[in-house]
């Protein structure tokens, strides 16, 4: 019961601080939260271009231990691909166009405020 009470006042008080300092902080935590939500949805995309590189290899190398011919399937996934590699410029020009976005010299890629390294390829941001 005592414990209750003393881990309530703590959550109250950690409440009463986060609240004093939200209001500061909400446009670049809007900000870097536009930021991640591009980076996912550019890491998804990726993800599935990767499974579809994977899908065509995998066709590629049925027809060439059946000793047939590359099935029309390999040409629409390839364009699926390019449509889907399209999405993914998009979406990166776009986070960098995120207010204060740090840009990566290496990549290209778009980096939430304040980041010290590129969360594309690593390297270290001015
Ligand atoms: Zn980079």
């Amino acid at each position: 019961m005592m414990a209750d009470n003393i881990t309530s006042g703590l959550f109250n008080q950690f409440v009463k601080a986060a609240r004093s300092t939200t209001t500061t902080v909400t446009k670049k935590t809007g900000e870097i939260v536009e930021a991640t939500k591009l980076k996912v949805a550019i890491a998804d995309v990726e993800n599935e271009v990767d499974s579809l590189y994977t899908e065509i290899g995998r066709l590629v190398y049925k027809a060439f231990s059946e000793n047939g011919e590359p099935s029309e399937t390999i040409n629409e996934k390839c364009a699926v691909i390019s449509e889907k590699l399209k999405d993914i410029e998009l979406l990166k020009i776009k986070l960098a166009g995120v207010k204060d976005s740090v840009m990566c010299g290496e990549c290209g890629a778009g980096n939430a405020p304040g980041s010290q390294f590129c969360s594309s390829c690593g390297a270290k941001l001015q």
